[in-house]
């Protein structure tokens, strides 16, 4: 996925238990999707948020 901040960077987020740092992905009867724990970039922009349902909500 894309930087949501705008940055333009492309982010990879491993999902591969076992794995470090490593993501969940949960996905919705609605066909939304939900990661965690959180993605905070403490490289380059910095951006920390949370993907809930398909939207990002920053942590500020
Ligand atoms: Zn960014």
């Amino acid at each position: 996925m894309r930087c949501p901040e705008g940055c333009g960077r492309t982010l990879s987020m491993n999902l591969l238990p076992g794995a470090h740092p490593c993501w969940t992905l949960q996905e919705h009867p609605d066909g939304t999707g939900s990661l965690t724990p959180s993605v905070w970039r403490k490289e380059g922009c910095g951006c920390h948020f949370f993907l809930r349902r398909g939207k990002i909500e920053w942590v500020s």
